[in-house]
């Protein structure tokens, strides 16, 4: 899996750090900050949820399995 955002869209929600805390975490701007673009297999139906979650769409996931 490799995660991909579109930083320009974020408006900050938060949805996906909710879904997936040990991913994704927002700066004090209030943009999301991705700690880890290939996650580990335990995480993955949590970043996905996270995507699904994510109001403005802007969670790309990359499968390769
Ligand atoms: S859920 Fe989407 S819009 Fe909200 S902080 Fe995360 S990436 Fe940004």
């Amino acid at each position: 899996m490799k995660i991909t955002i579109n930083y320009d869209g974020c408006i900050g929600a938060g949805e996906c750090v909710m879904a997936a805390p040990e991913v994704f975490d927002l700066s004090d701007e209030a943009v999301v900050v991705l700690k880890d673009d290939s996650p580990a297999a335990a995480l993955h139906e949590k970043v996905r949820a996270a995507a699904r979650a994510c109001p403005a769409a802007i969670i790309v996931i990359e499968d390769d399995e």
